[in-house]
């Protein structure tokens, strides 16, 4: 896969895809690199600033729940390889549309496989299809343990159910059609350019302006985080050195129950606004759970750090405070996101 000269990122404008474009274009200066995003609510071009004018990266507006459009691309660029992260991902929005997710998490990941295997179908073997995926589709861990690689699935959102969804798909295009492809299911991610809607950039959001921060339930969940840029460059290797057929977890080792994050974040956010300490805790609010809110996740990692060597490489408060430096450093980019259409969906989830 060194030799490959021309690979397609989906969802390249959002969160994680963002960090992984970055990653490969300035880490693979002779490949080209397409980032194929439809630049929906969570697409955002402002993520990729810095690397836009890069000789070796191209922007594709255009939506994988076209068919005709995603047979095209593939015909007409013959891509070397495929990173697909573009995804509705937000479980809340799953919950009030799951339609909306089966097109593009299920219906859209099928259109990808199509091309691939129609358009490599003469050297298969030569190409990857990298399919990128959630712990959440192995559902809730409420008597301890962790998610291996192994873990039967057992999605429990209408996002986890479609994400199970297309990573069936995409092990029955290997299975049925040859189609190389590795799947990697990650925990959750935190850091630079999240869209406001996830626990972390939402709270920090709030504390800057005063709003209540809305905790489900008792605030009793846990996920295991992991930075972003570690995933990207969890990414990058499972890419390079993944073995095709295979699947990898990844993750932190690093599980938080929502409350006690919630209320280091606080901490933090005094600290770096020079607030009194405690000033931020009492913007805390329970709210009624989330319907059908899976209480734990947590991710074995031991595959990908065994057989690809793959580390984190911070500690979760390290971490947690860069991501409030870097909102903090760009309200700008804070405030576009949340003008307009952020403002109707905030105002019908949490009513105020
Ligand atoms: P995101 O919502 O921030 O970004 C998704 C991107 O996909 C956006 O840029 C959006 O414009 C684009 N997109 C959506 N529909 C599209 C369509 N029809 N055609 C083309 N582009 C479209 O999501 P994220 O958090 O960066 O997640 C990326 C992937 O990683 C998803 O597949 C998600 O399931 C997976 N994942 C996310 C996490 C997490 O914690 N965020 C953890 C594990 C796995």
């Amino acid at each position: 896969r060194e030799n490959y000269q021309k690979l397609l990122i989906t969802g390249g404008a959002g969160f994680i895809g963002s960090h992984v474009v970055r990653l490969f274009v300035n880490k693979y200066p002779q490949c080209q690199i397409y980032n194929l995003d439809l630049l929906t609510y969570a697409g955002n071009l402002e993520n990729l600033k810095d690397i836009e004018n890069k000789p070796n990266y191209h922007f594709v507006k255009g939506d994988i729940n076209d068919a005709g459009f995603i047979k095209e691309l593939f015909e007409t660029e013959k891509f070397d390889g495929v990173l697909h992260l573009a995804a509705e991902s937000h479980v809340d929005r799953s919950i009030k549309d799951p339609l909306a997710f089966i097109q593009t998490n299920v219906l859209g990941t099928v259109n990808l496989l199509n091309a691939a295997k129609d358009v490599w179908e003469h050297n298969m073997e030569q190409h990857l299809f990298y399919h990128i995926s959630t712990d959440e589709v192995y559902g809730s861990l409420d008597n301890g343990g962790y998610f291996l690689e192994t873990t039967p699935y057992d999605p429990q959102s209408p996002y986890s159910a479609s994400k199970a969804s297309s990573d069936h798909f995409v092990r029955a295009y290997q299975n049925t059609y040859k189609l190389p492809i590795v799947v990697s299911n990650c925990s959750n991610n935190y850091g630079p350019n999240q869209f406001p809607e996830k626990l972390i950039p939402l709270f920090i959001n709030n504390i800057k302006n005063n709003l209540p921060l809305p905790v489900y339930g008792k605030g009793e969940n846990v996920r295991d985080w992991l930075y972003v840029v570690d995933h990207a460059g969890a990414i990058d290797l499972i890419f390079s050195k993944g073995k095709a057929g295979e699947t990898y977890n990844i993750g932190g080792f690093n599980e938080w129950k929502n409350i006690d994050l919630v209320k280091l974040l606080c901490q933090v956010m005094d600290e770096k606004l020079e607030r009194t300490p405690g000033t931020s805790e009492e913007l805390i609010t329970y709210v009624t759970d989330r319907a059908g809110h899976d209480l734990r996740y947590a991710i074995d990692a031991g595959k990908v750090m065994k057989e690809l060597g793959w580390q984190p490489s911070l500690q979760f408060e390290e971490g947690l405070r860069k991501t409030v430096d870097w909102y903090i450093a760009n309200t700008a980019w804070l405030d576009h996101v949340t003008s307009g259409s952020y403002q109707k969906y905030y105002h019908e989830q949490y009513g105020n």
